[in-house]
């Protein structure tokens, strides 16, 4: 089912006007796989990009007569999740069916939690990118399955809409999902787009350091949806909201509640009424489209699932689960920012730059934590952003880019000559001290090969000679030039300055 969109066409304001005139207020769902051996309620393989249909039992598949069971390991994921957003967990919570018909899950109804939910009443900090920080309350988090994946073939767009027949695979219908859903996030102002950014990262980052799930968006493992909706003034009662379904990466989720903004003031604009109704993001423009109008829950009949018992942590396991809750980021980056000393400036660029693992791994592997910055955010960002790969995926490791800045503080190359190394350890040819050794790139402070190099430029350069005799010690640059040519820049630079400041008696 789809709805037209209005038939007076609507023009989306200028985002900077929009939020001049209205107050968006967001909320945000997010649903991350949970990393498991197997699946929320039966014994299937969790894995991803299997065989269509080879991850899959008899309960995967809603069989009759096929009975789930509750993965122990998911319940610990999810309370682990809800004690890193400050939440309070349920003595006793229960599953219940929400009812709706559509072949991506056998069973015409998805396992999830409705009014009990195993994690409620929480909060997180965000922080942005120039540093200033949001706090955003979770309603809840629940646990719930995955549906399966649909394929529409024979039409042009992929969609079910001019396919001549669809294909279902249940690898992923069963899957263990918990789902956060934020309370209304106010008073974000022209931030809006930022926060929505800033908060899913901030949850994919906890996920990750909280080892229950890989969290790679671009795999799926992380979804958002997004709710906008906008009021006039921070007084006002809250407007209708829309939720754009499965926005999938961070630039995307600024896209989208951007857009929705501008395009929520061109309805209200024209004096017409925002529409409550789920809508798709379109990468290609930025936009989103009408999708199908908000089902209110009652639509799904949710009722108590009766083949499961309810799930009861004992306090026990949950002050267990707490004690064994890893350091989590924003209280990693504290302690780094100390342990470093970088300035704060410098800490969000590191961050910004996804740049954190990697200088913690040199310094690590014996690197200042400064050298380390200097590496991570200088040479290998530049190339990071010229492959368009993350740091992680470089082909250097921080063991490497270690060893590199000991061949510099040991004086056996220097900066430019390190720089040459990189590039070559870049390419595969092996680790910086191998590559030193076989290419012969280590300083030459020899002083017979030093001063033959220092006695021929000054034998070719008699102007600049005179020069530095005469008086212009500045001049001694024009013979060091030549001289680092001669060497393949591998001259010990200071030496050479002294040997020629020597032989031509000025000092
Ligand atoms: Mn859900």
């Amino acid at each position: 089912m789809s709805t037209a969109e209005p038939t007076t066409p609507i023009v989306p304001v200028d985002y900077d006007e929009a939020i001049a005139r209205f107050d968006p207020v967001l909320g945000i769902e997010v649903h991350v796989e949970l990393g498991t051996d197997t699946k929320m309620f039966d014994g299937a393989p969790n894995v991803f990009a299997a065989e269509p249909n080879a991850a899959v039992t008899p309960t995967s598949l809603g069989l009759p007569g096929a009975l789930p069971v509750v993965n122990r390991t998911a319940v610990e994921h999810a309370i682990k999740i809800g004690l890193a957003l400050n939440c309070q967990i349920a003595e006793s919570c229960r599953f219940a069916r929400k009812q709706y018909f559509y072949p991506d899950l056998a069973k015409n109804f998805q396992t999830s939690q409705y009014d009990e939910p195993i994690a409620f009443d929480g909060w997180v900090d965000v922080e942005l990118e120039d540093g200033e920080v949001v706090r955003v309350e979770i309603e809840r988090a629940h646990m719930e399955e995955d549906a399966g994946k649909n394929t529409h073939v024979g039409g042009s767009t992929g969609r079910i809409h001019g396919a001549t027949h669809s294909q279902v695979d249940y690898n992923r219908a069963g899957v263990p999902l918990v789902e956060i859903v934020t309370k209304p996030i106010p008073d974000t102002g022209g931030r809006a787009p930022e926060v929505a950014a800033a908060y899913v990262r901030t949850l994919r980052d906890i996920f990750r350091a909280l080892e229950v799930s890989e969290a790679r968006m671009e795999q799926g493992n992380v979804r958002a949806d997004v709710n906008v909706s906008l009021r006039p003034t921070r007084q006002d009662p809250l407007g209708t909201r829309t939720e754009t379904k499965n926005v999938n990466s961070f630039r995307s989720i600024d896209r989208a509640v951007r857009f929705e903004i501008s395009r929520q003031a061109g309805v209200l604009d024209a004096g017409q009424e925002v529409v409550q109704e789920t809508r798709h993001f379109h990468e290609d423009t930025g936009g989103t489209s009408s999708g199908r109008p908000k089902s209110d829950a009652e639509d799904y009949r949710y009722f108590p699932e009766p083949d499961l018992v309810p799930v009861a942590p004992s306090r026990e396991w949950v002050e267990q689960l707490r004690a064994s809750l890893p350091e989590l980021p924003a209280a990693r980056r504290r302690r780094l920012l100390g342990e470093w000393g970088f300035s704060d400036l410098e800490m969000r660029d590191v961050i910004n730059a996804g740049a954190l693992d990697q200088i913690e791994a040199s310094v690590a592997a014996g690197a200042s934590a400064q050298s380390a910055r200097k590496w991570w955010m200088g040479e290998l960002a530049r190339t990071a952003r010229e492959q368009d790969v993350e740091l992680t995926q470089l082909a250097v490791t921080p063991g490497q880019i270690a060893e590199l800045q000991g061949l510099v503080d040991e004086g056996k190359i220097n900066d430019k000559i390190a720089k040459q190394v990189l590039v070559k350890v870049l390419e595969g040819q092996g680790d910086p001290a191998a590559i030193v050794e076989q290419e012969g790139l280590a300083v030459v402070s020899d002083d017979s090969v030093l001063t033959s190099a220092v006695d021929q430029a000054i034998a070719d350069n008699p102007d600049v000679v005179a020069k530095i005799q005469g008086g212009k010690v500045k001049a001694i640059g024009a013979l060091i030039g030549p001289i680092m040519k001669a060497t393949r820049g591998q001259a010990d630079a200071g030496k050479v300055r002294e040997i020629i400041m020597d032989k031509l008696g000025v000092s």
